[in-house]
């Protein structure tokens, strides 16, 4: 019986996520998916085999207990999934958005061995985004103050995290925050149409309610240093800045004007608001005509913000083939549907301008795929002879970035490795410098929200035991 039972599980089709239509949104910054509704979260929650070994937990970074909370949704107990899924992870909303699903937790749930797996990802947004409209607000108890202050450099989801846990253990939390608005990628990179700021804003004044302080404008290794905040009565300090230095690719013609890094172009966009023009009048470059380098989250992101803001075409080019793309694969499929073409097995060799220094298209050449190099995906490999131009007007680069040297160039004293990464204990964050842990991007490389909210987990409860018990 519990066998049939479980067949007719894997063979029920997933519920699918309302979303608006391609040709509507290519248009607008609206949030695509628009979230299910309470029967069909429950619908899907139903497809769930509640198992004794759940492999979507150990996909799970922070191992959020998912058949627990699919179990009060089935239950109707929404407060109840709400309350299991903060016992691990502080912003479900944001993660339910945006994580990797498919190579997590979604990538080892059993019924995708037959079917395709449960939904996990639209299950954890549904129960944000109702606590979000329905629950009462109300605050988790916080315990008695121990007197300790706490600077936490950086208010991305690494951040924010350490500041939401240390205060909850009765820490006197700081954030610092360089760019005007708290949030870290969250807020300047990742578009409004795939995570409304409204949820950022949300969850930041939720800490705010809790007692966090966050002071925004300040650049830590330039308006204060690391040591001056010791001297300023703080007894630890956790650096959350991410990895926010643009790369490029350093090919000839790269000073054209219409060439310009997805970190310049998503901030603008996004922080400063560039695409509610009129209504805000920040610059940004217009292209007609768009060439995206690259094939991760950023890509995307960029190629559908150009789309967005009035592009007539859009490419992306990545010199691998379509299995090797980084993105997650709605992100790709997403791009797809709006009209976003992919160039693959193609790499840009020079940049090509008019007399007026401006871009007007680039060099590529064909790649093929040799044997698998340090990363395990296959080696691009360019074929002789294969050189083709393409026409473009805006070049936006997306082909990865480094570690922000402005707070580590100020501290000599916290040890580095040879890219300019933090160097952290990896189970903990503790740096090579006293009183300092870090975590995040800045220690990891670009990585994951989710990794990085991890990363300030573990170094929140190893920061309390400094402050408490010393060592
Ligand atoms: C466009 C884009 C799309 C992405 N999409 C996804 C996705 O879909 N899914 C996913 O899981 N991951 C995605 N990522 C990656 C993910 O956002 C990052 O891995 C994550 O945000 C890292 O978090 P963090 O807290 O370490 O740093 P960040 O989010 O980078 O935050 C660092 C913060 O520190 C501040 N800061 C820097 N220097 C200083 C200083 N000296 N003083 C004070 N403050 C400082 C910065 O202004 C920033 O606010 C994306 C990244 C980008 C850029
Ligand atoms: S692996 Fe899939 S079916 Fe099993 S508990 Fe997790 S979500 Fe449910």
């Amino acid at each position: 019986m519990a066998e049939k039972t479980e067949k007719k599980k894997e063979k029920t089709p997933r519920m699918p996520m309302p979303e608006q239509e391609p040709q509507i949104r290519a248009r607008n910054f609206d949030e695509v998916p628009t979230g299910y509704t309470m029967e069909m979260a429950q619908a899907e929650a139903s497809r769930c085999l509640q198992c004794r070994k759940p492999g979507c937990v150990e996909g799970c970074p922070v191992s959020v207990d998912i058949p627990g909370f699919i179990r009060l949704i089935t239950e109707g107990d929404i407060t109840g999934a709400i309350r299991n899924l903060w016992g691990k992870n502080a912003l479900p909303a944001v993660c339910g958005r945006v994580c990797p699903q498919e190579i997590q937790c979604e990538g080892k749930c059993i019924v995708g061995k037959k079917g395709e797996p449960v939904a996990i990802g639209n299950l954890e947004r549904f129960v944000a985004d109702w606590e979000r409209a329905n629950g009462t607000g109300e605050l988790p108890p916080t315990a008695p103050p121990t007197g300790k202050r706490v600077a936490v450099v950086g208010s991305g989801p690494s951040g924010l995290t350490v500041a939401g846990d240390l205060i909850a253990k009765g820490h006197d939390v700081t954030i610092l925050e360089a760019f005007h608005k708290p949030g870290g990628v969250l807020v300047y990179g990742i578009p409004e149409f795939r995570l409304p700021k409204a949820i950022v804003a949300q969850e930041v004044n939720f800490l705010e309610r809790l007692g966090v302080t966050v002071e925004c404008n300040q650049v830590v290794g330039r308006t204060v240093s690391l040591d001056e905040l010791f001297e300023d009565g703080f007894d630890a300090v956790y650096i959350g800045v991410g990895a926010g230095l643009p790369r490029f690719m350093n090919l000839p013609g790269e000073n054209l004007v219409g060439i310009l890094s997805a970190n310049e172009y998503l901030t603008r966009a996004n922080l400063m608001k560039a695409y509610k023009f009129p209504e805000v009048d920040t610059p940004i470059p217009l292209g007609k005509n768009v060439v995206v380098l690259g094939a991760g989250n950023v890509a995307m992101d960029s190629a559908r913000t150009a789309m967005r803001l009035g592009a007539e075409k859009v490419r992306i080019v990545y010199r691998r083939s379509r299995e090797e793309m980084p993105a997650r694969n709605a992100e790709i499929h997403h791009a797809e549907e709006e009209g976003i073409e992919l160039f693959l097995l193609s790499n840009p060799t020079k940049y090509l301008g008019n007399e007026k220094g401006r871009l007007t298209g680039m060099e590529c050449i064909k790649m093929e795929l040799g044997e698998p190099d340090d990363s395990g995906r296959r080696r691009p490999v360019p074929m002789e002879g294969s050189e083709f131009e393409l026409e473009c007007d805006l070049c936006i680069v997306a082909v990865g970035s480094g570690a922000n040297p402005l707070l580590t160039s100020e501290t000599p004293d916290m040890a580095l490795n040879q890219w300019g990464y933090i160097i952290a204990d990896e189970s903990v964050g503790k740096t090579t410098k006293r009183g300092v842990w870090a975590g995040g991007d800045i220690v990891t490389g670009a990585a994951t929200v989710i990794l990085a909210m991890g990363a300030g987990r573990k170094a929140a409860d190893s920061m309390h035991d400094y402050l408490t018990l010393g060592w």
